[in-house]
């Protein structure tokens, strides 16, 4: 009976060095973006509301309707 010795060239020797300390942690953060661009006012008497003026706080803004003093919707 022949001898099914199947004993292939299992040394596959050390393994190439898998460097586990991976450096691609960089993950981009889209910096601090509390009130991005793009917000209304809103008028908290009336309901009104207009486009948030890029530097200029909506409690500065004045209701165009009722002239209450807007805030931040
Ligand atoms: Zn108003």
């Amino acid at each position: 009976m022949p001898q099914g010795d199947r004993t292939g060239p299992r040394g596959q020797g050390p393994g190439t060095g898998r460097g586990m300390g991976g450096g691609g942690g960089g993950r981009g953060r889209g910096g601090g973006r509390a009130l991005g661009p793009g917000g209304n006012c809103v008028c908290p008497s009336c309901g009104e509301k207009v486009p948030h003026q890029l530097g200029k706080p909506c409690f500065e803004e004045k209701c165009p309707k009722c002239g209450t003093a807007m805030t931040r919707e």
